[in-house]
């Protein structure tokens, strides 16, 4: 006898994530629906991925229009696709750089560690990267992700990685030594609670990486591609990383991710060094190539920032809610009573429509619209905010 199919939690997944809350099966803009069409404002974008909204006509229509015409070559042949979608990633990060395609944020990261040891060469292969990141799941990029309470149960974790503490110049200099060969930063840390980084700290990294020769990897895979209000994250500061990670909104929900290095330090790969079998395909480069056309014709950077602003004056004015941070349409808001889990599930279930983020802490919700949410949108959202937290 087959059992009941509940949506959306199955005996026959892993139980890596907690049961969810609600399952939905449609999307269109910044809109999600459950399988009754109750529709839920989507403030979290699947984690800061769906930046154009759900179900983008012309993402949409890409994705389609290459699954009838070639979804898959291998890396050893070319596609007229990745190499057009590189060429406007490296345009927008300022030039002279080169790209590495793979299918996920831990992928490009995992990427850059490998070309920061195979550019620095033997004896110099440490990453170091700062406590309350995160940098993803694979054992590499969990070591870098500075959070230990994540490392003990998967222990032996690869060697390599060093942490020190978030905003503090003077650690990350007593940190160094002769085996280092990098630094691993998020503009804005994400994971650990939508902090962001001063540009004095930029600054100050940037100047250390500089004096001591290692490479400035920029992990851009949340803050990247307009969210903060610029293309990137490390914009705000001035600064020019050697080496930046992508992924999430790159595809607009199409799995895909992007390590792009200075072509000097992109130059250490050589044929056979690093690969991957899907990435840089022509599905997903498809639906990069137009996220990227939408995202440049919006000028999405700039959106964000207007939206942005909207959006945290209109949170600042809301009783409940303490401090607001974060930049452009990334932000967290700290809750002066409650905890964020449970609010975010009162958001989830009131009716007529529900909205949705995510507790990012235990007593902050985390908020990341779609790059092109509207003004009314907004206005919405912080209203079904207002009502759970104030009746
Ligand atoms: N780096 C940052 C800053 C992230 O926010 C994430 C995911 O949340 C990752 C890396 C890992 O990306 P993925 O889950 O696609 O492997």
């Amino acid at each position: 006898m087959t059992e009941p199919f509940t949506p959306g939690i199955s005996p026959h997944l892993m139980t890596t994530y907690a049961p969810p809350p609600v399952t939905f099966v449609r999307g269109e803009g910044s809109w999600l629906y459950d399988p009754e069409g109750k529709p839920y404002l989507d403030f979290l974008c699947g984690l800061a991925v769906t930046g154009l909204g759900h179900a983008h006509p012309a993402v949409a229509e890409a994705v389609a229009a290459q699954a009838r015409t070639l979804l898959h070559v291998s890396n050893l042949f070319g596609n007229e696709i990745g190499p057009e979608v590189a060429a406007t990633i490296d345009r927008l990060l300022g030039g002279g750089g080169r790209i590495f395609f793979c299918n996920s944020g831990a992928e490009a990261n995992e990427c850059a560690v490998k070309l920061a040891r195979k550019w620095a060469g033997p004896g110099r292969h440490v990453v170091v990267s700062a406590y309350g990141s995160f940098h993803g799941r694979t054992l590499a990029t969990l070591h870098a992700t500075g959070q230990p309470e994540k490392h003990e149960m998967f222990q032996p974790l690869p060697e390599g990685f060093r942490h020190v503490a978030w905003e503090d110049p003077a650690d990350l200099e007593r940190a160094l030594d002769p085996t280092v060969a990098a630094v691993l930063l998020e503009p804005v840390q994400g994971e650990g609670g939508v902090n962001p980084a001063s540009a004095a700290y930029l600054t100050a990294v940037r100047r250390i990486c500089d004096e001591r020769g290692l490479l400035l990897i920029v992990d851009e895979i949340q803050t990247g591609l307009g969210r903060t209000g610029r293309w990137f994250g490390f914009e705000h500061a001035g600064i020019r990383p050697d080496v930046v990670t992508l992924a999430k909104a790159l595809g607009n929900g199409m799995p895909i991710g992007a390590c792009w290095a200075r072509a000097d330090v992109a130059d250490a790969f050589k044929p056979g060094d690093h690969g991957s079998t899907f990435g840089g395909q022509p599905l997903a480069t498809s639906a990069a190539r137009a996220t990227l056309r939408v995202m440049e014709a919006e000028d999405v950077p700039a959106r964000a920032e207007a939206a942005g602003r909207r959006l945290r004056a209109a949170l600042e004015a809301t009783k409940g809610v303490g401090q607001v941070r974060g930049l452009g349409l990334l932000l967290a808001v700290e809750l002066i009573e409650g905890e964020a889990k449970a609010v975010t599930r009162q958001l989830l279930e009131r009716r007529p429509a529900g909205l949705v983020v995510n507790a990012v802490t235990p007593t902050a919700l985390r908020l990341a619209p779609p790059l092109l949410v509207s003004d009314d949108e907004v206005d919405q959202a912080v209203a079904m905010l207002d009502e759970v937290l104030n009746g």
